[in-house]
């Protein structure tokens, strides 16, 4: 059951109520919630919730009515993060875990460790003791493959995960393994189960091959009586009567699991369908339905793989798929986790000062600005970049957060650069040319999602104005056409004019801002997405510094470049410059032109381009790209 304590439980009370319940044989795990203290009684013991609710400090009982208890939804309503080395597994992010079926030498983990890092695995797999339906198969290099799976991983920055078979090797897999993982033939061995349960150590559960739903969260919740709290579920295909496949990849499961449990669960398209042209579209499935990341099989020579060479991915098919899955990423409103750039070096001290801000930045002090009120899209993109540990800072004005970066108040800025309804944000571009010491440094897109905001006790009823952004109002014409008796009230901010009609708190008053800006100002979403247009998307870019900005593209390769330039009002110029561009195959991904202000009818240019992987191409294109236009300024080599 679970027992919700009063906001202002006195601590003496707290302690009363967890003393009669141990008393009566529950183990007890407390929750602090953002708003209540939980306590979650565990135990399979009859008695009457009207005893607990008369308890003091109590303010109600909810009975748990799943037969598991620490895995459901009724016992932890927010999603479970699970923290693995620098990675975080859960939440709004997607996590990829890759790497080949076996560990088979210490130069093949090795190299796929890197391949697959490089391309935005943030977890290591690699089996050592393997479960084959054969005993003439290939069982794995045992501890010496743990060995050279953990080498591998510390050499890239990654952790690794390794399938364990039996309680026996519980030490030896705490010495090795970040993740402990689970097979699918393993997930009702109870025995193991308590074991691990009992390291206190993450676990990836993998479903068994004729295990229900059910069956897989009651073998979580063996984890999780055991002490552990940090397991993932996995799911990685059923058997049925389909023979086409290995398995039968059960996607629906990813959403009922989601309802049914906080824990977090991945997907193993590599098992689920055992074919390798089959796991990219059920990957991006997975990911669609809801999955909080992937275990997926790669290898460098699949043909002489030891096991399970026909499913493992080529690296550039994982490659592809990590491409698409970001590319999935702004529709979920979620993001690919992601690896520090740089892979761990000997520790040496920092050359410059800014190399010094930027290690300090790491380190858990990032301070960025962004304009608006808390809770804007802005701040909302800038926790997308920033996943953790980032103070942000709401200014009034674009023009104040280049100021508060370049006069050092802020490492970082977040601006809006581009809508996919309304374009480019001009006013932002021609700051980019005014502050020169102010450079790109990323980039994170969002997608939009306009709601109706109100007083919590107001209903559709009592609206009269609506509050907004301009951009927002447009955005939503459809939705407000509906109520032609609203005075629509154009506002400087959207997450603002949440905060206008909270502090005026009348019932009339209604907003339309972000679910993060309702939240913040605790007031009422009378109805979520608002917006006429759903293919609604904002990219923002981060700016810095340019010390700073040298310092980041020094340490992660640039792959995209963000160019001004203006041509001279002959035939052909612009024809030419492009031609620079061409010529070296260098992909140019945005092209726009703009009339420079005070010189009607001339024209600049706004190009945006992938920069190719040997830096000399790049460099010449730009002296030539120089020398064949009037301007030319480079807001920003970044990596996306
Ligand atoms: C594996 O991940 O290598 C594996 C054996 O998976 P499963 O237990 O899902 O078959
Ligand atoms: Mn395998």
């Amino acid at each position: 059951m679970i027992v919700v304590l009063d906001h202002n439980v006195r601590p003496e009370d707290k302690r009363a109520i967890v003393t009669f319940l141990e008393d009566k044989g529950f183990r007890i795990r407390e929750i602090q919630g953002e708003e209540e203290t939980i306590l979650g009684a565990v135990g399979i013991i009859p008695i009457d919730m009207r005893e607990v609710e008369l308890l003091a400090g109590v303010a109600r009982v909810i009975p748990i009515t799943k037969p598991y208890k620490l895995a459901s939804r009724e016992f932890k309503k927010t999603d479970t993060t699970i923290p693995v080395g620098p990675v975080k597994i859960g939440g709004p992010r997607i996590a990829v875990i890759a790497g080949p079926c076996a560990v088979e030498s210490r130069e093949q983990i090795k190299e796929i460790a890197a391949l697959v890092r490089d391309s935005g695995a943030v977890i290591l797999r690699g089996g050592a003791y393997k479960p084959r339906t054969s005993p003439y198969a290939f069982q794995g290099l045992g501890e010496k493959g743990l060995k050279y799976l953990k080498e591998a991983g510390e050499a890239n920055g990654m952790p690794v995960i390794s399938e364990i078979v039996t309680p026996e090797h519980a030490g030896m897999f705490a010495e090795y393994a970040d993740i402990l993982q689970i097979g699918a033939r393993n997930m009702q061995n109870f025995e193991l189960l308590k074991t691990i349960g009992a390291l206190h150590k993450p676990v990836l559960l993998k479903r068994g091959p004729a295990a229900t739903i059910q069956d897989l969260l009651m073998s979580a919740e063996y984890l999780l009586a055991h002490g552990t709290e940090t397991v993932m579920l996995c799911e990685r295909g059923i058997r049925t009567f389909e023979t086409y496949t290995r398995n039968t990849l059960d996607i629906s499961a990813i959403p009922v699991v989601k309802k049914l449990s906080h824990l977090p669960i991945l997907v193993d398209p590599s098992h689920g369908t055992g074919i390798r042209a089959k796991v990219l579209p059920m990957a991006l499935a997975a990911v669609a339905a809801g999955a909080d990341g992937l275990i997926v099989e790669v290898h460098t020579n699949p043909e002489h793989a030891l096991s399970d060479g026909p499913q493992s991915l080529y690296p550039e098919q994982f490659e592809k798929l990590m491409r698409d899955i970001q590319a999935l990423t702004p529709v979920l409103n979620k993001e690919l986790a992601r690896l520090p750039e740089e892979r761990p070096q000997p520790p040496s001290r920092p050359a410059s000062a800014a190399a010094a801000a930027a290690v300090a930045a790491e380190r858990g002090t990032i301070k960025a600005a962004f304009q608006g009120e808390p809770g804007a899209f802005s701040e909302n993109a800038l926790a997308r970049y920033f996943p953790e540990r980032t103070q942000s800072i709401p200014l009034r004005e674009f023009r104040d957060v280049f100021e508060a970066v370049l006069t050092g108040k802020s490492h970082y800025g977040i601006i809006p650069i581009e809508n996919t309804l309304t374009g480019s944000i001009h006013q932002n571009y021609d700051l980019l040319l005014q502050y020169p010491d102010v450079r790109i440094v990323g980039e994170q897109t969002i997608r939009i999602i306009h709601n109706l905001i109100t007083l919590p006790e107001a209903e559709l009823g009592d609206i009269m104005r609506v509050y907004s952004h301009p951009q927002g109002l447009s955005q939503c014409a459809r939705y407000l056409d509906g109520y032609p008796q609203w005075e629509k009230i154009p506002f400087y901010d959207t997450a603002g004019s949440i905060a206008h009609i909270a502090r005026e708190g009348k019932k009339e008053n209604a907003g339309i801002a972000s679910l993060d800006a309702a939240r913040v100002h605790k007031m009422k979403v009378l109805k979520e997405g608002i917006e006429t247009d759903s293919r609604n998307y904002t990219r923002f870019v981060i700016i810095a510094r340019e010390e700073l900005a040298r310092a980041e593209s020094r340490r992660g390769r640039p792959n995209k470049a963000s160019l001004v330039f203006s041509t001279s009002n002959t035939p052909g110029s612009l024809f030419q410059a492009l031609q620079v561009l061409a010529e070296r195959k260098i992909n140019m991904v945005k092209l726009e032109s703009r009339p420079i202000a005070g010189k009607p009818w001339e024209e600049m240019f706004y190009v945006d381009v992938d920069i190719p992987p040997e830096a000399t191409v790049f460099r010449t294109a730009l002296e030539q790209l120089s020398a064949c236009t009037e301007t030319l300024r480079t807001l920003g080599l970044y990596s996306v």
